[in-house]
């Protein structure tokens, strides 16, 4: 499943397809977004920003296509008209003279004035996007300790996209692990070391993924790993997907558990 970095490289594909040339046709497979279609064609798309997991089209016209991919959503990016092979259901296509930016499976699309963009339910009640707003470790820091966060679980708050957009289940282990914070944990049973270095991590390990194709593992480890012949899976991460492997910090089996109904791994020895 897409977390955020996956989401911003899919939304700079989409700019570099359409932003140059305007939309020569644009169709959409809900009956109840088909009379925007006329208003779209001919109109330019200025830039694709992102809200966490959510993605928003932003065509001169004084619209904006919202379209948040839940868990089965995909884009594809291709020669113009040119469908790809998929069982998938097309639910959005749009065409200029030489791509076409195809959605796949998503069933939450909607077209917005862009006035309405900052009522629209998900987009108002979301946290920061790290990738997209400036945001430092320190205002994180901050959020960590304010009052609706600082006594909730990590392990749910990470996944809350009200606390930050854009974070899932990789990640989540990722930064717990970067921070040394035992999954168990609550902000406010943190030290302030832990806390300082997870604010720094939700950064860094977001733009890392973003630059480096998802690693959020030491990059120079990881290419050690690589040229020592281990598999993406094996390298990728710190953590994550790792269960019963040798942490690379400290040589103990990372485990692997459930939080809030989803799969978490960590190191029981450098985590407390
Ligand atoms: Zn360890």
């Amino acid at each position: 499943m897409p977390e955020g970095p996956e989401i911003r490289r899919a939304a700079d594909d989409i700019e570099k397809a359409l932003q140059e040339r305007p939309v020569l046709d644009i169709s959409f497979t809900f009956d109840r977004l088909k009379e925007y279609e006329d208003f779209l064609i001919g109109a330019h798309i200025q830039r694709v920003d992102t809200k966490g997991k959510a993605m928003l089209l932003r065509f001169d016209a004084g619209f904006t296509v919202y379209s948040h991919n839940q868990l089965y959503g995909k884009w594809f990016i291709r020669n113009a008209y040119n469908y790809p092979k998929t069982n998938r259901q097309l639910r959005l296509a749009i065409h200029n003279e030489k791509k076409s930016a195809l959605l796949y499976s998503a069933s939450d699309i909607e077209v917005l004035r862009d006035e309405e963009i900052a009522a629209h339910p998900f987009i108002s009640r979301a946290g920061p996007d790290l990738l997209s707003e400036s945001v430092t470790a320190d205002d994180l820091y901050k959020r960590f300790l304010s009052k609706p966060f600082y006594r909730r679980r990590w392990t749910s708050l990470l996944l809350d996209q009200s606390f930050i957009a854009g974070i899932g289940n990789y990640l989540r282990s990722e930064i717990l692990f970067s921070a040394r914070i035992h999954p168990s944990a609550r902000p406010v049973d943190c030290t302030e070391t832990q806390l300082r270095l997870a604010s720094e991590a939700a950064i860094n390990l977001m733009y890392q993924s973003y630059a480096h194709n998802g690693i959020t593992n030491d990059l120079e480890l990881a290419g050690k790993l690589k040229s020592e012949g281990k598999t993406r899976k094996q390298y990728r991460h710190w953590v994550f997907n790792r269960e019963d492997q040798s942490c690379y910090m400290c040589g103990t089996p990372v485990e692997k558990i459930q939080a809030a109904s989803r799969r978490l791994y960590f190191c029981p020895s450098c985590q407390i």
